[in-house]
């Protein structure tokens, strides 16, 4: 068998029409969009139509989209980029400790400056606790930044709720949304949300690209000096070829969104249940019902999660254990201990993401994999059963 890429959450593979729709600008069309000839003119044609294809798909207008490097790089502008451009008047942030890094690493870099951080707990199922958000409100706070859906156990926010509660204290809203844009459907002014990051690769887009949306009225410094591209907001000349890319991207995602949940929701309820039949001993990890349609993370006791990577990719089977962006470390997911996990089910977790391209025989090669990697492993197993 090919390779059988289970690990969605990490990356997506690119669309060939993302590709088709991409080349032209990697070829021929290779002007810069800020110059005034014909080449130029229509690499800034492309960039302001996929502007507005993000706009009209997260429901606000074109100039409230900035392009960027990425999520990572979105995630860092709108919480630095908020965080100081306010800082004379307030200096306290809250946001939830089960974040990315690209969240989490920037708020601790923002407590190092000064900044006072509130990290709101979950509950078992990984939802946030509201209660305790409207409690760590305070007079000095300025943004409340929580993640729409978690990459790690897929669990998806209460982000209406918490909009209406940054609404009421006047507060500014970014979620990391990453995860979510390609899966969910999203009306950011429905939502309340002032701020949102997303990224091109995890929804079958080209690596590198990303956007953030900010909304008119809301002020944030630039992280990237230079030039005076993005209405001035971030330097640099425009990947053009990515930002096409990006533009395709969220457009077929769209496009075909009930269609393609649907098949991915169907493979994944039919994995989780297959496990929870022939595999005991197993914990399912995040919320059943308030969860991204892919996304399954099970921690099977008595087994590192690590050895069953191996033993996985042996199999030419790609899935992960807590997040792409942890793994290689010994730490247990922050996000699995959040939600009340020992060290030791923590560090047993397998996460599988499902993705558009997944057929039922890859799942059925997938669990049946997995019951012998299981079985094996637990028989040498030093930690005898019972
Ligand atoms: C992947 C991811 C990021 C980082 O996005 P990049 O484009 O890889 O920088 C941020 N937040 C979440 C929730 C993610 O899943």
């Amino acid at each position: 068998m090919q390779t059988v890429y289970f690990d969605n959450s990490a990356t997506t593979k690119i669309d060939e029409e993302v590709v088709k729709t991409m080349l032209p600008y990697l070829s021929e069309n290779y002007g810069n969009a800020s110059s005034i000839y014909k080449i130029g003119r229509e690499s800034r044609k492309a960039v302001e139509e996929a502007r507005e294809k993000v706009a009209q798909i997260l429901g606000c207008e074109p100039i409230e989209i900035y392009f960027t490097a990425g999520g990572s790089e979105s995630d860092n502008t709108a919480i630095k980029g908020i965080a100081h451009s306010y800082r004379q008047k307030e200096n306290h942030i809250i946001t939830s400790k089960i974040e990315h890094p690209a969240v989490l690493e920037t708020c601790k870099q923002l407590e190092n400056e000064g900044f006072e951080i509130s990290y709101i707990s979950v509950d078992e199922n990984g939802i946030i606790n509201l209660e305790e958000l409207k409690n760590a409100i305070k007079p000095t706070t300025t943004l409340i930044s929580i993640m729409f859906a978690n990459n790690e156990i897929g669990t998806l926010q209460p982000i209406k709720e918490i909009g209406e509660i940054a609404r009421k204290h006047q507060l500014i809203f970014h979620t990391d949304a990453v995860q979510a844009v390609g899966n969910v459907n999203i009306n950011v002014k429905e939502l309340g949300i002032d701020s949102l990051s997303l990224s091109a690769h995890k929804f079958y887009g080209p690596k590198g690209v990303g956007a953030l949306y900010v909304r008119k009225g809301v002020k944030f410094n630039k992280l990237i000096d230079g030039g005076h591209q993005e209405m001035n907001k971030r330097a640099g000349t425009e990947n053009v070829a990515g930002i096409v890319g990006l533009g395709k991207a969220i457009e077929l995602a769209y496009e075909n969104l009930e269609e393609h949940n649907k098949r991915i929701k169907e493979l994944r309820d039919y994995y989780v249940e297959n496990i929870k039949e022939k595999i005991p001993y197993i914990k399912i990890n995040g919320d059943m019902e308030k969860r991204l349609p892919g996304n399954s993370n099970i921690s099977f006791k008595f087994i590192e999660g690590d050895s069953l990577l191996l033993n996985l990719d042996l199999k030419e089977i790609c899935a992960s254990s807590g997040s792409a962006c942890t793994s290689g470390s010994l730490n247990p997911s922050h996000v699995l201990l959040a939600i009340g996990l020992s060290n030791e089910m923590a560090r047993s977790s397998l996460r599988i993401s499902i993705g558009k391209y997944n057929t039922k025989e890859e799942v059925d090669y997938l669990i049946e994999s997995l019951v012998e990697i299981v079985n094996r492993l637990r028989k040498m197993s030093p930690l005898k059963l019972l």
